[in-house]
């Protein structure tokens, strides 16, 4: 039995199966860079949500947020922690004007990760 590690590459629709073992055998530099990365610094976008109260302190919903970049995977769960605690408060028009992709929470936890609304109001 052969075991031999094998990657899906998602860098593009194409999903090549990637030999780790061999990486001359990846058929671009892109996958070649993803197969390298995933073997040394495993790195994930992050979607989750984030709760947002209106400043008239009654209005209350969860929305959902993605990270403005991929982070190393051994942070998720420190990042979950942070985006847990974290309410965002915002003018009832502006919370009725949030459009997908705008930054909802600049540099969290000093990470200078950014957290981008994935959905619009
Ligand atoms: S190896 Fe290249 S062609 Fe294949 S999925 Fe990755 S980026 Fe696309």
């Amino acid at each position: 039995m052969s075991t031999k590690k094998i990657i899906t590459c998602i860098s593009c629709p194409m999903g090549c199966d990637c030999d780790t073992e061999n990486l001359e055998s990846i058929t671009c530099s892109a996958g070649r860079k993803y197969v390298q990365n995933e073997l040394t610094n495993p790195q994930r976008v992050v979607t989750t949500t984030i709760r947002v109260k209106g400043s008239n302190g009654r209005s209350s919903s969860l929305l959902p947020v993605r990270t403005s970049t991929a982070i190393p995977k051994n942070d998720i769960f420190k990042l979950m922690d942070l985006t847990r605690k974290v309410e965002v408060e915002l003018s009832a028009d502006s919370i009725s004007s949030i459009k997908c992709g705008d930054i909802i929470f600049k540099d969290i936890g000093g990470s200078g990760i950014d957290l981008i609304a994935t959905s619009s109001k």
